[in-house]
């Protein structure tokens, strides 16, 4: 049953033509003058190349870091570079899980983390303790970790995921195997659906998407009819926008959201993630419309990395991201576990 309230009219701030005006403008300041990122980005690839690095940057990045980066792309895409960049140096422009899964990957390169704040909130919803805890109340359980865990978690758990592949790790589980799905529970809850299988789910949630409300989507949807609605299976709105938008909901990765705007006839786009994903796709698909449902999707976490904090990153050879060998062994093989499910 639809939920939009189609004869609710919307606020006089909210008009159509004065959101569609606020959209085309990616909703996160710069850190720093502008004018100053051309020679900062001039001195950073200098000092990667002196430094033998690869530049590895998420989607959710500022669009300053994204344009320095070699890489850009989810969290999948970047555990392949990683894994396979023939760079001695790996300076990772995303949250301190990435640059651990880099580390665990890579044991033999240098790890840098721009910035050792830039943790993130669906990672710290689960200890390492706690998740021993549950496994102890279902013995015999298959662990399905979502790749936002810190290296301890990933260590207890059989398989890793992300929300490009989440899917068919599930189903590359025997169906008669029980399934502790963490952290995420709105990523779990779409699973469930989409592949018919009862999980058993941890109650974690990002404070960025479970912040994507469905009234956020339906305001949109009321301006915006004809428009594609893009939305991270992360987003606390998942469920009652697959309900309500139909075929015009596209449940997608970060990476599979650029892929379909790519290929896509439509021209305008309502996109439910964090908002540095708007650059992306913006690169990706010019001349298109996106339109983020809410703009106050900001991670950050993400947004802490600057231009001068990877340049000083570089010059330094800081912060450097270590990760316990016992650890790492463990983590590993559910890390491969999951870059081996395409
Ligand atoms: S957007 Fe959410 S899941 Fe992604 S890094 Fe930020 S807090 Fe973590």
């Amino acid at each position: 049953m639809s939920s939009f309230k189609a004869g609710e009219p919307p606020s006089a701030r909210d008009s159509a033509a004065e959101r569609a005006s606020e959209a085309r403008a990616i909703p996160v300041a710069p850190a720093g003058d502008p004018a100053t990122f051309p020679a900062l980005a001039e001195e950073i690839h200098r000092l990667a190349r002196e430094r033998d690095a690869v530049i590895l940057a998420h989607s959710y990045e500022r669009p300053e870091i994204q344009d320095v980066a070699d890489h850009v792309g989810d969290s999948l895409m970047l555990s392949r570079v990683a894994a396979t960049a023939p760079q001695s140096t790996i300076v990772f422009c995303g949250v301190s899980f990435m640059a651990e899964t880099a580390k665990i990957l890579s044991p033999e390169k240098t790890v840098l983390l721009p910035d050792l704040a830039a943790g993130c909130s669906l990672a710290d919803s689960i200890t390492v303790e706690q998740l021993r805890q549950w496994k102890a109340q279902h013995p015999g359980a298959v662990v399905v970790s979502y790749v936002n865990t810190t290296a301890a978690v990933k260590a207890e758990s059989d398989y890793c995921c992300t929300s490009g592949n989440a899917r068919a790790v599930i189903e590359a589980v025997p169906r008669d195997r029980q399934i502790l799905f963490l952290p995420d529970m709105f990523l779990g809850m779409w699973l469930e659906r989409v592949t018919g299988r009862k999980l058993t789910i941890w109650l974690g949630e990002c404070h960025v998407h479970a912040g994507i409300r469905a009234e956020d989507v339906e305001r949109w949807h009321r301006e915006e009819p004809g428009a594609e609605l893009l939305v991270h299976p992360e987003c606390g709105c998942t469920s009652q926008v697959i309900e309500a938008a139909g075929d015009q909901a596209h449940i997608l990765s970060t990476e599979g959201m650029v892929a379909f705007a790519e290929r896509s006839k439509a021209d305008s786009f309502l996109v439910a993630t964090e908002v540095g994903i708007l650059h992306r796709l913006a690169l990706k698909a010019p001349g298109k419309r996106f339109v983020p449902v809410n703009r106050e999707a900001v991670c950050q976490y993400m947004k802490l990395i600057t231009l001068e904090k990877l340049r000083d990153a570089l010059r330094h050879n800081v912060y450097q991201i270590d990760v316990p060998t016992d650890v790492a062994a463990r983590a590993r093989l559910a890390l491969e576990r999951m870059i081996a499910i395409a």
